[in-house]
């Protein structure tokens, strides 16, 4: 299939947009659908092979516009049934993608930025630097790209239940494009997602958590790692702009416009860092401090070539755990997976070239407030 540049990728649309695209080239909105649903309920990205839509109509599309996801440029299996894939970006950058089999679910942890400039110490994507923005094709590409490898089927075979928003970047600083690739996870003629079943992961970007709150009801997750500022912001640099009474405040009121939601909060467990006794208390004092029926999503580290932190002790863990379970915190222990092929979603890393300069301009304009959504 041809894919000049001068041609419109049709992943980059939700369905109103698809509509919208429709109407420009003189075609019925339902036409519109009626492609929709080839590309993700058959996942067919070659309109010869769309059989109910007319032939001319088939020839002007190609013509015109293309089904274009990422290319998969290397895929592996873990043992445990975790798959990764990496895939190409232009300018030579990579991005990765994992999918994370559990008995009842089948969970995917998607990319929204080609590296990612917030520089949370932990993260391997942030030893990358930044380079760009996902487009939505490429954010919903992903999506797209794993279905098709592993025969998902919305309405009939599912494996892919939910999707994260945790793999490389900020989705919070690339909104628009985010933000209208949740909309095709979730609706009935895309990938047909609850929207339970898709959550935004972010470091803590206050004003776009309100944002969020008004124009989509995915879940929220909010990367905590620390319960007192001195070391949040060391941990998560971010914290310096929106401490954590701010952030709090934002989640307050997130809470408050999406009430039947509820707010993860991930902290990943360093070894000697954050998982003391006193770090447990801190953590049980803020989840007291901030309204709804909230939650606590343990992570243990998992190390990277380079970095300077370690896996906290097994016993380590399950004493931080317990500590907040007799305090009343409702807590999960994320199980490390796809240790095999260094999947862990959250610490993704991919293959990011040319990011120094942006890198610098945008930590530039994050410091003066200028930032808050590209
Ligand atoms: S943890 Fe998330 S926000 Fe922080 S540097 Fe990594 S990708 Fe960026």
């Amino acid at each position: 299939m041809n894919q000049a540049a001068d041609k419109v990728n049709l992943l980059d649309f939700d369905r109103q947009g698809l509509r919208d695209y429709f109407a420009q080239l003189g075609e019925k909105p339902y036409r519109a659908e009626q492609v929709m649903k080839w590309i993700y309920h058959r996942l067919e990205n070659d309109f010869e092979n769309m059989t109910d839509v007319g032939k001319s109509l088939r020839e002007k599309l190609a013509a015109v516009c293309y089904v274009g996801p990422p290319k998969s440029m290397f895929d592996k299996a873990a043992i445990d049934g975790t798959h990764k894939w990496l895939l190409g970006m232009d300018g030579g950058n990579a991005i990765e993608t994992v999918y994370i089999p559990e008995p009842t679910r089948g969970t995917l942890c998607v990319s929204s930025q080609v590296g990612c400039a917030l520089n949370c110490q932990f993260c391997s994507t942030a030893t990358q630097g930044f380079n760009r923005n996902l487009s939505t094709a490429e954010i919903i590409g992903q999506v797209w790209v794993a279905a098709k490898h592993l025969g998902n089927v919305p309405h009939q075979q599912r494996r892919i239940t939910n999707v994260v928003m945790m793999g490389m970047g900020e989705p919070l600083l690339n909104f628009d494009n985010v933000v209208a690739a949740m909309s095709l996870m979730r609706d009935d003629l895309g990938f047909g997602l609850a929207s339970k079943r898709v959550t935004l992961s972010t470091a803590g970007l206050v004003p776009m958590i309100d944002r969020l709150s008004t124009e989509s009801d995915v879940s929220l997750a909010v990367s905590l790692h620390a319960a007192n500022d001195e070391l949040r912001t060391e941990l998560v640099p971010l914290n310096k702009r929106y401490p954590l009474a701010e952030l709090m405040a934002a989640c307050d009121r997130y809470n408050e416009r999406r009430p039947r939601t509820h707010i993860t909060f991930e902290y990943t467990l360093m070894k000697g860092v954050n998982d003391q006794p006193e770090h447990a208390r801190q953590l049980i004092k803020f989840m007291r401090r901030v309204h709804g029926r909230n939650k606590v999503n343990l992570i243990p580290f998992n190390p990277f070539p380079g970095t300077r932190f370690e896996r906290s002790d097994p016993t380590v863990i399950r004493d931080f755990q317990t500590q907040l379970l007799n305090a009343g915190v409702l807590t999960m222990l994320r199980r490390t997976r796809g240790d095999d092929i260094d999947a862990a979603c959250g610490q993704l890393k991919g293959q990011v070239l040319d990011r120094t300069r942006r890198q610098a301009e945008f930590r530039k304009k994050l410091e003066e407030g200028s930032v808050n959504a590209a």
